[in-house]
């Protein structure tokens, strides 16, 4: 395969301008596919974040400050159009990158246009309210952007969580900087490449690779940050809310899950199934709505248990440019993880496990998919998000026993219920503790056009649909006393 980045690596965005980070250092990126090196990026600092936030600013009081919300619309939609024409590229990437399966990857890339699609339609439709009040007045409100945003992106899904926080972000007419997450950079700077073809203006997006401890926390601390939105572990969010609050200011926080699937037994098997073990092992379990917890009404749970154990047999696990089911996780760190989580499942009988091809290159992040069968609730492997291709299942006889699992985790971000009963579809859409519920499929997190976020540790704030622009924005209220 030829070399598939089209740029220069190692260069900030800041201001227009493509710079080598004020520390001149860089960070190896490395393929986990086979433990290879792949090429430098920046290592931002202090005082490139801090270039980074006077450009927004200063893109604010200029020409992108001045631009109507139609004209930022149709750059948005300008800049979804490019994604799309290149979306093979993008893949490319981000398989390397982050050792995603290239259709994976390429669903990736044709989300990230979608984004931009969508808020590049929504930029000039979002509206204030007129609002009745005293005699004599006129009462109107306005929605205005926060200011500079700043952006802190995970690495699992780089070109989505762009999309959908920095396209909402300048929809409503903020001025971004972007920090990638140190593991996964290519496609944010490609996209600020092709941001700045479609006619972004200077300063609109700025993007500062670094490390999290240094460029994060620059961009938390930095006292000119109007908004932050966040996406990530729960340990880092609590830290930047703690930041954000002592400049007071308003974050977004998209943390983890263990998300659950409700079978009962008069579901639909035959639709189920799919989605039961996709939801788990799609993007190798790393994925915030993974479904992590498969609970299924006794009476079923047997037959439950020997199909996903069949489906499991079936997966096999490779390089990214293979584009099997399942690729390497994100680096070796992470398999240790997954790895010591799995050993923490030792008592426990493993119903189902996948297939490492016979040739995956040694330095690779590969594990291996496994279904455990019979876990108790309490359980360490059904309480704590393991972000790798892991699933659990748990028996339950009622459908308040469900409920109550369901919600007995300190997350709740997605949450599916199989039945075919309507009225036990609306009773447990209304009491699972779960920032989205699916009826009789499973999103995992997929819509953007959906709002999406989560309930307790797995965060607050609305990403996706239009509740983003309104969090994107703060209310200006404008009374007009007139006698
Ligand atoms: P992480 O919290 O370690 O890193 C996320 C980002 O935060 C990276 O860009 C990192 O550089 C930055 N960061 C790290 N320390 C920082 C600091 N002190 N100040 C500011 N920024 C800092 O998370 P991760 O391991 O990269 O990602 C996996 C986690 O993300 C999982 O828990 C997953 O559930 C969560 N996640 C949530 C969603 C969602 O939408 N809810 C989506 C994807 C991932």
């Amino acid at each position: 395969m030829s070399n598939p980045i089209w740029f220069n690596p190692t260069l900030c965005l800041i201001g227009g301008a493509w710079l080598p980070s004020a520390s001149q250092q860089t960070i190896t990126m490395v393929d986990p596919s086979d433990g290879s090196e792949i090429c430098q990026i920046a290592r931002g600092t202090d005082a490139d974040i801090q270039n980074a936030v006077e450009a927004a600013a200063a893109a604010l009081d200029g020409d992108w400050g001045r631009k109507t919300a139609l004209e930022r619309g149709r750059i948005l939609t300008r800049l979804g159009q490019m994604v799309l024409e290149r979306v093979d590229d993008l893949a490319q990437l981000e398989a390397m990158d982050v050792g995603k399966p290239l259709k994976q990857a390429r669903a990736d890339a044709v989300a990230l246009a979608r984004y931009c699609e969508f808020y590049g339609g929504a930029a000039d439709k979002v509206m204030g309210e007129t609002i009745p009040y005293l005699d004599g007045y006129t009462v109107y409100t306005l929605r205005e952007p926060h200011g500079v945003t700043g952006h802190i992106v995970p690495w699992n899904y780089p070109m989505q969580i762009i999309g959908r926080s920095v396209g909402a972000a300048l929809a409503m007419g903020n001025a971004c900087v972007l920090k990638p997450a140190e593991e996964a950079c290519l496609t944010a700077l490609a996209f600020a490449h092709l941001a700045q073809q479609a006619g972004l203006p200077a300063g609109a997006l700025n993007v500062v690779p670094g490390l999290g401890a240094e460029a994060g926390a620059a961009l938390t601390a930095h006292p000119g940050v109007n908004h932050i939105s966040f996406t990530g572990s729960v340990a880092t969010g609590a830290l930047v809310q703690q930041a954000a609050g002592r400049n007071v200011v308003p974050v977004t926080l998209e943390l983890g899950g263990k998300s659950p699937q409700l079978v009962f037994d008069d579901a639909d098997l035959d639709v189920a199934l799919p989605f039961l073990v996709n939801a788990g092992i799609q993007n190798a379990g790393q994925t915030c709505s993974a479904s992590s917890r498969i609970l299924v009404q006794r009476r079923v749970y047997e037959e439950v248990k020997a199909r996903m154990a069949e489906a499991y047999s079936e997966l096999t696990v490779g390089p990214a440019q293979e584009d099997l089911r399942i690729g390497p996780l994100i680096s070796i760190r992470q398999k240790e993880i997954v790895t010591e989580f799995l050993a923490k499942g030792a008592d426990l009988s493993i119903a189902g496990r996948g297939r490492i091809v016979d040739h995956a290159p040694d330095d690779g992040a590969y594990v291996q998919p496994t279904l455990f069968a019979d876990v108790p609730p309490d359980h360490i492997l059904a309480q704590d998000e393991i972000f790798g291709p892991v699933q659990v299942l748990i028996p339950f006889e009622t459908e308040e026993e469900a409920i109550q699992i369901a919600n007995a985790t300190e997350y709740g971000l997605v949450a599916s219920v199989w039945t075919r009963d309507g009225a036990r579809q609306m009773r447990l859409a209304k009491r699972l503790r779960s920032g989205q519920v699916f009826i009789n499929n499973y999103g995992a997190g997929g819509g953007v056009e959906l709002p999406f976020g989560g309930v307790g540790k797995s965060g607050h704030g609305r990403e996706k649909g239009f509740e983003a622009l309104y969090g994107f924005s703060q209310v200006k209220t404008v009374a007009a006393y007139h006698g």
